[in-house]
């Protein structure tokens, strides 16, 4: 499994592939986690979450962004949907990858983009997710996260609890509004858990941990262990559910979406829309062979 992972990490990041596949539409099973390519087609999916019970985390996806204008092209993108959420009157907030919007090119250019997005959510009542990317991205994203709260509380972002620092980051983020998860990317040895039990164990007391803060928590999980085990913790230590929301993403465990959000958890799905949804997909795929028998199913059948 360890290199099926590699392989299909080592894809999401084929920059000719993330550009090819900007124009093929939605393929290779694709269409089943991702929300299609326009507005119109998410909102389908985002409306029918909320007729459940499930808000939406929506990410208009991008990532690889090495020029200005494609930035400043996304931010827009970012604005017209934040636009769309509020004039639908939908459940939903957003995420966003930060080299989307131009961390790659510069920083202070990046923080000004996020700065307008956060902006223009806030005169809506939108919360902005900052997506945790890779590793080299980490300390740039806290930084512009700490500058952004200055301003503003309608912005949050992502600890991963693969990485060793995360507990101190917990800390110094005690009242920002986080998601916790195990962590995507291919990370060394030097700075990140590797074994499963390792990281499952350190997302564990990290949630615990982070329960007992003031800020609003989601715990962003397909583990049906993890989520037993804080349905257990918040029980025993009476957390209020309105403290924190479980999520997954869009296309995953749908019944046991449901389920949560049937039982009385806060629940938020996460859902991707747009073009740019190959390195999206090649995530998911080195996250779960399962994914990977999908997608070859989806390609044979076409
Ligand atoms: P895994 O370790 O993948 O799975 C544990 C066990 O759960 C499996 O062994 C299996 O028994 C069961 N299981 C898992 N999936 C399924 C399934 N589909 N069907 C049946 N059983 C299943 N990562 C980042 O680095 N940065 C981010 O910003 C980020 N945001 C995220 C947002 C959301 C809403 C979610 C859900 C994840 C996000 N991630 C992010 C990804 C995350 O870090 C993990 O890589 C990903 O969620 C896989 O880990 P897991 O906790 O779901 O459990």
């Amino acid at each position: 499994m360890g290199l099926t992972r590699d392989f299909f990490i080592a894809l999401s990041k084929n920059q000719l592939l993330n550009t090819g596949a900007k124009k093929w539409g939605l393929k290779l099973g694709a269409s089943k986690v991702v929300a299609g390519t326009d507005i119109d087609s998410m909102m389908k999916s985002v409306k029918e979450l909320n007729a459940n019970g499930i808000g939406a985390t929506i990410d208009n996806l991008g990532e690889f962004v090495y020029s200005k204008e494609e930035a400043l092209h996304a931010k827009e993108n970012i604005l017209a949907t934040l636009e769309a959420i509020q004039q639908r009157g939908v459940t939903a907030h957003m995420s966003v990858k930060l080299t989307q919007i131009g961390l790659d090119v510069d920083d202070k250019f990046c923080l000004e983009n996020m700065r307008e997005i956060v902006e223009a959510a806030a005169r809506y009542a939108i919360f902005i997710n900052i997506d945790m990317e890779d590793y080299s991205h980490l300390q740039q994203t806290l930084d512009i996260l700490h500058e952004l709260l200055k301003e503003y509380d309608n912005v949050g972002t992502v600890i991963q609890s693969y990485l060793y620092r995360s507990e101190k980051d917990l800390e110094n983020l005690q009242n920002a509004r986080l998601r916790l998860v195990k962590g995507a990317y291919k990370e060394i040895a030097e700075v990140s858990y590797q074994s499963k039990q390792d990281i499952d164990a350190n997302f564990l007391k990290l949630i615990k941990i982070r329960l007992q803060q003031p800020g609003f928590t989601s715990i962003a999980t397909h583990d049906h262990h993890i989520i037993d085990a804080v349905k257990q913790f918040v029980k025993e230590n009476q957390i209020p559910r309105g403290r924190f929301e479980f999520q997954m993403l869009y296309g995953f465990r749908t019944d046991m979406q449901k389920e949560l959000a049937d039982e009385g958890f806060a629940f938020t799905t996460y859902v991707p829309f747009g073009q740019d949804w190959y390195g999206y997909y090649m995530r998911r795929l080195a996250e779960r062979p399962q994914n990977i028998n999908l997608a070859l199913k989806s390609m044979v059948s076409k």
